[in-house]
């Protein structure tokens, strides 16, 4: 199924994300952890692709398993580092197992500098394009309530996601984001600037103190205080944390619907047990 249909339906929808293993040794477990996420009916899934594409064949593999329990996938891909010949290899295999969806990304430049010195793709929009041409695929990108950390200003960022857009992008996935107004000024200013595609909100469970670092290496602007708040009295207490940070997320999707967003995206983490929390909070909300 097209994830287009899904995210357009008159109907709220949950999807869940996983992520690839770096090496074969934990393919089991991921796909031990994708199973039991996928038990939980979610609307889609999405696989994400490891940085510079040494692990794309797991996303492809995982995403085709999700098609045969019967959960319609998302692949990601990302171009920095691929040549269009490997994108067209890549585009080939996953339609032959099935695939209908691609999340378009440019991929982290990785820190020790671009494979070529003259990438074959700059930005995600061009890999859209591609995949447009390619044809028979749904395709997504991702956008940045805060702005994109490379991006110049939240004006050239817009117009970038014009781009995006025109060149194929059909949905847009946001990177998380802990305060709903964040989320309600951007679609604003999207709708301002004429990006009328849907826009699903990336929801991401801060169910441990770690994880906190790494979302303030991500997030432009300062975390909302009742999240600082949060986290300062739960960081030490991993139970209590995952209680907190579930209800949290929880609070906010709750939000999202309330305010006529239909479509929320959960970054699970492979996690099925926050997956299950955060489902059945909802349960009779997205019934
Ligand atoms: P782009 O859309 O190309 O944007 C990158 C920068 O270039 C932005 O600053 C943008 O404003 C600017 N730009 C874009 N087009 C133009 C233009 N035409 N002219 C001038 N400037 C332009 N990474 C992974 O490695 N694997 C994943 O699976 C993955 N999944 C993700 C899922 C989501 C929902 C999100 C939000 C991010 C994900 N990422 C993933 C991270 C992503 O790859 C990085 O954030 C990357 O730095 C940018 O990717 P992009 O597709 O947004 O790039």
């Amino acid at each position: 199924m097209k994830i287009i249909d899904i995210i357009k339906a008159d109907k709220p929808s949950l999807s869940f994300e996983v992520f690839p293993p770096k090496t074969s040794d934990n393919f089991e477990s991921v796909m031990a952890a994708t199973t039991e996420i996928a038990k939980l009916s979610p609307s889609y899934m999405s696989v994400t692709y490891g940085a510079g594409g040494g692990t794309s064949e797991y996303t492809a593999e995982i995403a085709s398993s999700l098609m045969k329990m019967g959960v319609t996938s998302l692949a990601h891909l990302t171009c920095i580092s691929s040549t269009r010949e490997e994108v067209h290899g890549l585009l080939r295999n996953l339609k032959e197992k099935g695939i209908e969806n691609i999340l378009a990304l440019r991929g982290d430049i990785p820190k020790d500098g671009l494979v070529s010195a003259n990438p074959e793709y700059r930005y995600a929009s061009e890999l859209a394009k591609e995949i447009r041409d390619f044809g028979g695929f749904c395709i997504g990108g991702a956008c940045y309530p805060e702005g994109h950390p490379d991006s110049e200003n939240g004006v050239k960022d817009i117009e970038s996601l014009k781009i995006k857009v025109e060149n194929g992008c059909e949905f847009l996935t946001t990177q998380m984001f802990f305060d709903n107004n964040i989320l309600y000024n951007f679609l604003y200013r999207l709708y301002k600037a004429g990006v009328n595609v849907p826009v699903v909100p990336g929801i991401m469970p801060v169910t441990n103190a770690s994880q906190i670092k790494r979302i303030c290496s991500i997030s432009q602007n300062a975390l909302p205080q009742q999240f600082v708040r949060l986290v300062d009295r739960y960081g030490d207490n991993p139970l209590a944390m995952k209680q907190a940070g579930i209800a949290y997320a929880t609070q906010q999707i709750i939000d999202l619907y309330a305010n006529g967003i239909n479509a929320v995206h959960v970054y699970s983490m492979n996690k099925p047990d926050v997956a299950e929390a955060i489902k059945n909070n909802l349960s009779h909300i997205i019934a």
